[in-house]
């Protein structure tokens, strides 16, 4: 895969059905999972490990 397949700034995947959503969805558009990955919870995680 080359560039073309280059994913949206701020786009991320569903966990649960691994459908690619948009930065400004909050919730998967197929399944209505939630946006996995609270990225502020998981920078908290990594001070704390580390
Ligand atoms: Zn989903």
């Amino acid at each position: 895969f080359g560039d073309k397949f280059k994913k949206p700034e701020g786009s991320w995947d569903c966990d649960v059905c691994m459908v690619q959503n948009k930065a400004q969805d909050v919730k998967c558009v197929a399944c209505q999972s939630a946006k996995p990955g609270n990225v502020s919870v998981l920078q908290l995680l990594r001070v704390k490990a580390f």
